[in-house]
């Protein structure tokens, strides 16, 4: 999940998150309060580095930048779920102010009310005193219940925030997962391997990516039909799901019948016994017919294993592993090999 942080804390942050949207041009909506509430929780390095960087010499973050910035560093939710979210939020917050105003509506008149209690008072005069003490007692009980209805409308609107934010939470997610297999898809994979270029020190910890491609899998299709290749795609994204035991860890379907595994701390020869136990793991797979049980069809993977260097982009790493995976595939397939 992209966002980890308690209750406790994304109360903090939203606070934080506030304060700038506040110092800031752009409109108050869900794509500005993504992009600050990211910037406070320091889960988007490129992001922070890209903001500190447009505010150095104290410029505004208005509309345009906020919609540049989200677009680049924060991956956009289906336009349609955005759309509605956005038009949600708008509504809400038109209904949190309508009640603010109108409650400093009704505080000016009770303001008006004391003043004139107060001449009553000065001016010593009696007659004048019950209708003003009368006025004021009303006033009062107006002012209590114009203060409800806003407690009320914020304590609803601060609901519906939360729940907006889930949707747009799980909007955000579909977006960077693959539907067929139900790990990342390319985008999301891209994005992983940036934030672990974004953190990797220089501090000789190891962070390794394997890249996996079926063998021979138009075979595959040629003889079982593309749907049964589907199923093996499918079968293939759980392995390498249920491979993962360390959050940091993820696998990704990278496109067709291609997969990746991001290794973050991990040594090169564990990366390799990683993908070994995963090939093994995908030779074994049996895919059965699902009313006789008969075992149709099983096949198998090859694997390259690259570890990061200090000086790396995406590209090059990639790059790498998969040298190491053609290398497997001209050695004869169904095999790891590390460059
Ligand atoms: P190699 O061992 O060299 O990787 O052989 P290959 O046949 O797997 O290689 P190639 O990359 O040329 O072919 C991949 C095939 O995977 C092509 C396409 O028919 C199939 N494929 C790609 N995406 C999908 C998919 O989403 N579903 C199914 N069923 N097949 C797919
Ligand atoms: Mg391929
Ligand atoms: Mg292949």
């Amino acid at each position: 999940m992209r966002y980890t942080e308690t209750k406790e804390q994304t109360a903090e942050l939203l606070r934080l998150a506030l304060g700038h949207m506040g110092r800031h041009e752009a409109a108050f909506n869900p794509i500005t309060f993504t992009l600050w509430y990211e910037y406070v929780a320091g889960i988007n390095p490129h992001l922070n580095t890209a903001i500190d960087q447009l505010t150095k010499d104290a410029s505004s973050i208005d509309d345009e930048r906020v919609m540049q910035l989200y677009k680049k560093y924060i991956a956009p939710a289906d336009q349609e779920t955005m759309t509605s979210i956005s038009g949600e939020m708008e509504r809400l917050m038109a209904s949190v102010a309508q009640s603010a105003s109108q409650t400093g509506d009704r505080a000016g008149t009770f303001g008006d009310q004391l003043a004139g209690l107060t001449n009553a008072l000065s001016s010593r005069d009696i007659e004048q005193l019950k209708p003003r003490l009368t006025e004021v007692m009303a006033g009062t009980a107006e002012m209590k219940s114009s203060a409800d209805a806003l407690r009320q409308t914020v304590t609803l609107g601060h609901e519906e925030i939360t729940r907006l934010r889930s949707d747009l939470e799980r909007a955000r997610d579909d977006a960077l997962r693959d539907p067929l297999t139900g790990i990342l898809n390319r985008r999301g994979f891209e994005q992983q391997i940036g934030l672990l270029l974004a953190q990797k020190s220089t501090d000789g910890i190891s962070h390794c990516l394997v890249m996996l491609d079926l063998d021979h899998f138009k075979l595959v299709n040629d003889t079982h039909g593309h749907l049964m290749g589907d199923r093996v795609i499918q079968a293939v994204g759980e392995i390498l799901r249920t491979s993962i035991t360390n959050t940091a860890h993820s696998a990704a379907r990278c496109g067709g019948e291609e997969f990746a595994i991001l290794l973050p701390q991990t040594t090169l020869d564990q990366s390799v016994q990683h993908a070994e136990s995963v090939r093994a793991r995908v030779k074994a797979m049996k895919i059965r017919d699902r009313s006789t049980q008969e075992v149709l069809l099983s096949v198998t993977i090859s694997g390259g294993v690259a570890e990061m260097k200090p000086d790396d982009d995406a590209a090059s790493l990639i790059s790498r592993a998969d040298a190491a995976l053609y290398e497997a595939k001209r050695a004869g397939r169904d095999r790891v090999n590390s460059s």
